[in-house]
């Protein structure tokens, strides 16, 4: 017997026969095995896909500067209809089910609204009702603020909330079941030579998920790094004579020393570039003639930082005449205006000539521990590119990171062309 968490994304959950197969994969999980004793199970769910985007439609027509406080009790709705449908399916197979909505839990939150951080769950009431043979049904996304008001995680927040119970309950695995069988070298719907992993370490995957591999959301993957909590990737679009969840078919998240032994046991192969992410939500701004001296790009970067605006890559072009020069940087595209805004107001301080934006920019990044240790990946990144006429804006890096600013037109190929030029294509 084992305790297990089950998590289901929004295609996964898109309306009645998808979550009655949804029932069906966790009334096979919780089934008794052989040893007789089934598995204890908590399921976290999404809204069904595209509500979350209705719903924040409906707030920002209501208000373009709504209070985020009010969007969260909105656009967290869409969790608490899955979970109360899947519990009632659940007991309509015979199964006994019930919802913990968040602040039943309560999964208590800290910081802002619209992207709250979990900061504690109580697991005791849950891992009871779960010894006692009950299936937990758990809303994602949402939690409930020291003040008692409802918050939600950032979009893509689900997973978090997953991983988060699995830590709190203290499960031997968390089963994040999506739309695709596994985390794959590169998104398989870009490319169809994209090659499924057995496994990818922690490390990895919280690179690959922060530089736009949408699969798992960044801060899941570092929470079951820091937990040490065992997440598996898989598909829940199966039929009962697949593979069950627990000869693992899907793809592991595991640490370097797991890692390094499914490369000695033959089951990994050691690549230099494991995967390979693309993100077009980023922004370029450019502000030109600022002067070439100390403190100049403290003053522009400070303001932003105090906005909490991440900044991501950053260039300072050679100086020009007059000791002046152009400063490049990216931020997210939502946080376009109000950069723009807050550079404004500071002009007279920072003393630049404009502001130029554009948001038809994509981030493409290669992601390999390998490269810790081999020289050449960044070369062949800007040789393959090159050769395809692929222009690169800006460079970032990190140690197992290679990052370049392209057209947003050009993802696709650019993409492709990389994913060919580091030997990842599956065989036909
Ligand atoms: P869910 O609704 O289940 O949370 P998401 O849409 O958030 O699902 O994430 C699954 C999607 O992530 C896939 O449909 C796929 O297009 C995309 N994706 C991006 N990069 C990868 C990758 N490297 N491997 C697998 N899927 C990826
Ligand atoms: N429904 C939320 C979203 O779309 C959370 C999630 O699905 O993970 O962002
Ligand atoms: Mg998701």
């Amino acid at each position: 017997m084992a305790r297990i968490v089950m998590k289901f994304g929004g295609t996964s959950m898109a309306g009645t026969e998808r979550i009655r197969r949804v029932a069906g994969l966790v009334r096979r999980q919780a089934a008794p095995k052989e040893d007789g004793a089934g598995d204890e199970v908590a399921v976290v769910v999404s809204a069904m896909a595209g509500e979350t985007d209705r719903l924040v439609n409906f707030c920002r027509e209501a208000n373009a500067s709504y209070d985020p406080a009010e969007y969260d009790v909105v656009v967290s709705s869409g969790e608490q209809v899955t979970s109360g449908l899947l519990a009632i399916t659940l007991q309509g197979l015979g199964c006994r089910a019930r919802s913990w909505l968040g602040w039943q839990l309560p999964i208590r939150t800290a910081e802002a609204h619209a992207k709250a951080r979990i900061a504690a769950i109580d697991g005791a009431a849950l891992g009871a009702a779960m010894a006692a043979g009950e299936i937990a049904v758990i809303p994602g996304f949402q939690g409930v603020s020291d003040e008692g008001r409802v918050t939600t995680l950032g979009r893509g927040g689900s997973d978090t909330s997953a991983v988060a119970i699995a830590a709190a309950v203290g499960a031997d695995r968390c089963d994040i079941y999506t739309d695709v069988d596994g985390v794959y070298t590169t998104d398989p719907r870009i490319v169809a030579k994209a090659r499924k992993l057995k496994a990818v370490t922690y490390e990895e995957m919280l690179e690959l998920a922060s530089v736009g591999a949408k699969v798992l959301q960044t801060r899941s993957v570092g929470l079951a790094m820091k937990e040490g909590v065992r997440v598996q990737v898989l598909s829940s679009f199966t039929s009962d004579e697949d593979a069950a969840a627990d000869t693992l078919p899907g793809t592991l998240i595991v640490s370097e020393e797991e890692m390094n032994r499914l490369v000695e046991d033959g089951t990994m192969e050691r690549q230099l570039v494991t995967g390979i992410a693309h993100d077009k939500n980023e922004a370029k701004l450019i502000l030109t003639r600022v002067p070439d001296r100390p403190g100049a790009v403290a003053h522009i970067f400070a303001p932003l930082a105090a906005a909490h605006i991440n900044v991501d890559m950053i260039i300072q072009n050679v100086g020009r005449d007059k000791g002046e020069t152009d400063v490049t940087f990216t931020v997210p595209q939502s946080d376009l205006p109000r950069a723009q805004a807050l550079l404004e107001d500071k002009r007279e301080e920072i003393g630049f000539g404009r502001i130029i934006s554009d948001s038809r920019i994509a981030k493409i990044s290669v992601v390999g521990v390998g490269m810790k240790s081999h020289a050449g990946v960044a070369a062949t990144m800007f040789r393959a590119l090159a050769d395809r006429g692929i222009n690169i804006q800006a460079i970032s890096t990190s140690e197992i990171k290679v990052s370049v600013m392209i057209d947003e037109d050009e993802t696709e190929l650019a993409v492709r062309v990389l994913h060919t030029a580091y030997g990842l294509d599956a065989k036909d």
